[in-house]
Parts: structure tokens; sequence; C-alpha cells
């Protein structure tokens, strides 16, 4: 239970991982809900939709409790259930693994391209597909994409759905280099359906919320039915009139976003390319500082243009290193965190085994996610490597 002294203790980081970039404006949005006397899904849910749609170039954007309720959503609606496979990297928050085990199914979990490149391999999904695999997860890590052209190649041969847990990489673009049809396309529109989290510490963040974005449009009707108790008619269409009963056409879930946390994801939507960009120039600058370390790995270095600045992870030259990293940081009352475990060895799913992680399992031992929102100053951004670099010489 939190109480005033948890409270207090979350407070007293001086420099906090992720904050917050909420004003008046946010304030506004909800004081205008409140009034409204509307607080469920109604006009604001589907204003958010339609925006986010808009921003993600899609047909069709399905607004939903949380990014977990997302994924799940996701694998009902292309079919994954008992017996199937889903492809997923090792290297991820355990959501998309933990939704794999709902629907029945097995995680297969896959191995990243390498410390500077934390995102699922291709050449390890491919080896990964069996005749039971039904889908393939991949996550842009840290909002920087994963190789989708090679990716997106091999499950539309192979026949497998192609999913994007976008939950880092929202508002982010899709370079290719070699101007193929994906380029320029943005994140969570790149595979068969994207899935976001507007959880507190996301790029766009509303408490909860989350979508699901696709252009097929069974898959969005089936993703509405779900979402919402298999019901045909929402109460808010009822309200306005456009129905006055409901049939039930599947075993749905509630899994609705509602009014209040919808406006508060339209106000974060109109700041995110500003934010984002505020975002990618500080990542500029750690990478600066830290270049000049010796053995430290910087993922993503360089690439800052295709991404959206939501993580900035390090990997540091060992578990030690790492250790009095983490330690100095603390004792100078600054957050870091580790993005991520290798799911494969959480208890909960030792049961279904792993294949080679060596990439993996030496990230999750050596990676550090430092201090990183929109807010945060280029001073502190060198006092962090500067603490770094004193507790690691
Ligand atoms: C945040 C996050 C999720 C889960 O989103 P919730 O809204 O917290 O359910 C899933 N995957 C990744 C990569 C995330 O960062």
């Amino acid at each position: 239970m939190p109480n005033e002294r948890t409270i207090l203790s979350t407070c007293e980081w001086r420099i906090p991982l992720s904050d917050l970039d909420y004003g008046a404006e946010e304030e506004e949005a909800a004081l205008r809900v409140v009034r409204s006397k509307w607080l469920s899904a109604g006009p604001e849910v589907e204003a958010f939709e339609r925006e986010f749609a808009a921003l993600i170039g899609v047909r069709h954007a399905i607004a939903v409790a949380n990014g977990t309720a997302a994924l799940h959503l996701s694998y009902l609606a292309v079919g994954v259930g008992p017996g199937d496979e889903v492809i997923q990297p090792a290297i991820n928050f355990v959501a998309a693994a933990n939704m794999t085990v709902a629907v029945g199914a097995t995680p297969v979990f896959a191995e990243i391209l390498g410390l500077g490149e934390p995102t699922i391999a291709p050449a390890e999904v491919e080896r990964s597909i069996t005749p039971r695999t039904k889908a393939v997860v991949v996550m842009h890590y840290g909002g920087y994409p994963c190789r989708m052209v090679e990716i997106e190649r091999i499950c539309r041969e192979r026949g497998v759905s192609l999913i994007e847990d976008a939950c880092h990489g929202v508002g982010a673009r899709y370079l290719d280099e070699d101007k193929g049809r994906l380029d320029g396309k943005m994140l969570g529109s790149l595979g068969d359906i994207g899935c976001f989290s507007f959880f507190s510490n996301k790029n766009l963040a509303t408490g909860e919320g989350g979508m699901v974005v696709t252009d097929q449009d069974d898959v969005a009707h089936r993703v509405r039915l779900l979402r919402s108790h298999g019901m045909t008619t929402l109460t808010w269409d009822r309200h306005q009139g456009h129905a006055s009963s409901y049939g039930v056409a599947a075993n749905g879930y509630n899994y609705r976003l509602d009014d209040l946390h919808a406006a508060l994801g339209r106000v974060q939507l109109r700041k995110l390319a500003k934010n984002n960009e505020r975002r990618r120039g500080l990542v500029e600058e750690y990478w600066r500082h830290l270049a000049l370390f010796p053995r430290w790995v910087l993922p993503f270095v360089g690439k800052s243009a295709a991404g959206s600045g939501h993580l900035m992870a390090v990997v540091a030259p060992g578990i030690e290193k790492r250790a009095q990293a983490a330690h100095a940081l603390k004792e100078a009352r600054i957050q870091t965190s580790l993005h991520y475990p290798c799911v494969a060895d959480f208890e909960a799913f030792h049961r279904f085994g792993s294949g080679r992680l060596k990439h993996s399992r030496t990230f999750a031992d050596r990676a550090i996610t430092l201090p990183l929102f929109p807010t945060l100053r280029a001073e502190q951004v060198e006092e962090v490597c500067r603490l770094i670099r004193e507790a690691c010489a």
C-alpha cells in the first residue's frame, strides 16, 4: 500500500528517471471532461482515436485501457491461441510474453542483434519459425526501429502475423536507406498491428492508457468488439440515440479507455513532436559525453534522427562497472533503471526454455538506463556523465 512515506521517498530523487511535461493545458482538459459529466468512453475517446490515427497514418486507431491490453487484443485479433508460438525479443518488457501465455500460446524468446542494437535479430526470427508460429512481436527498443525491412519480408513470406510493440516509439518514423515501401512510415504502422502505451513514463503519457493501430478493417473490427465485452454498440452510441440495444458477437473484455484519459492524451499528442525533438537533443548530449568512456557501448549511437528518444540506455564494460555507476548515481539521488532483464530468465518463463541468448543476457547484466525526459537540462546530463566517469575511473 502506498503511504505518505513511500510517496515522500519517490519525491526524493533530485533527478528522476522520467518526468511529465504536464501543465495548464492538461488541467484544462481534465476540467473540461469533469464539467461535461461524461466520464467513460465518449467524444474525447473518439477524437483521440481520430487524431492518433492521423499521426500514425493508419486507417484505424482503437483506444484501450493500457499497452498490455493492446497486446492482448492484438494477439486475439490475429487469432493467436492454444498451441501457437509467438516469437519475441528476450529483451523486452514482460507484457508481450505474459499476454502470449494469457491466450494459451508459447513465447519463443529470440536473441537481440547485439549490445549496440538491442532489438530482435532478423536471422533469429527466421531460425525460430516453426509450423506452429502464429505471430512475431517486435519491440522498438528505446524508440529506435527494429530491422523492419528484413523482418517484414520474413513474416510475409512465411505467412506469419507481424505485431509491433511500439510502446517506446510513439511519434518516431522508420527511415530506410534503400527507400523501400516502409521508408518514412511511422513506427506502429509497419506490420499488421501496432501497440502503444500511455503509461506515465512514456513519451505520450496519460497515466494509464493505450492504443491499437491497424490498416486492416477486419482486425480493427475484432479489436473494437473484444475491447468492450463483444458488444455491438457502446453506451455512448446508445446515449446519442444511435442505438437502443446491443448484441454480443464475441466473448470480450472491458479494455476501454475513458474520456478523462483521452482528453489528457489529446493535449500530450499536440506536445509530442516538440518533446521528442527535445529528447533527441538530450540523447545527443549524453552521447557526446559518454563517447569519451572507453569500452562503454552506446546503443544506436548516431541514430537519434530515427528515434523517439524514449530511453537513454548505455552498456557498461562489465557487471562491476554497472554497479559502481548505479551506486554513485543513487548516492547523488539520481534515479536509474534497467530496460530490461532477460524475460526468458524470469521464473514465470522457465518452463518455456530458451535458446542462445548470449547477447540478451550480457545486455541485461551490463545495461543501465539514465534519466531522460523533455524538461531535463543539459547541465544535468553533464552531471550524470561526470558522476559515472568518477565512479568508474
Ligand atoms: C509500457 C510498455 C508496455 C506495457 O504498457 P502498459 O500500458 O503499462 O500496460 C509494453 N511493452 C513495452 C515495451 C512497454 O514499454
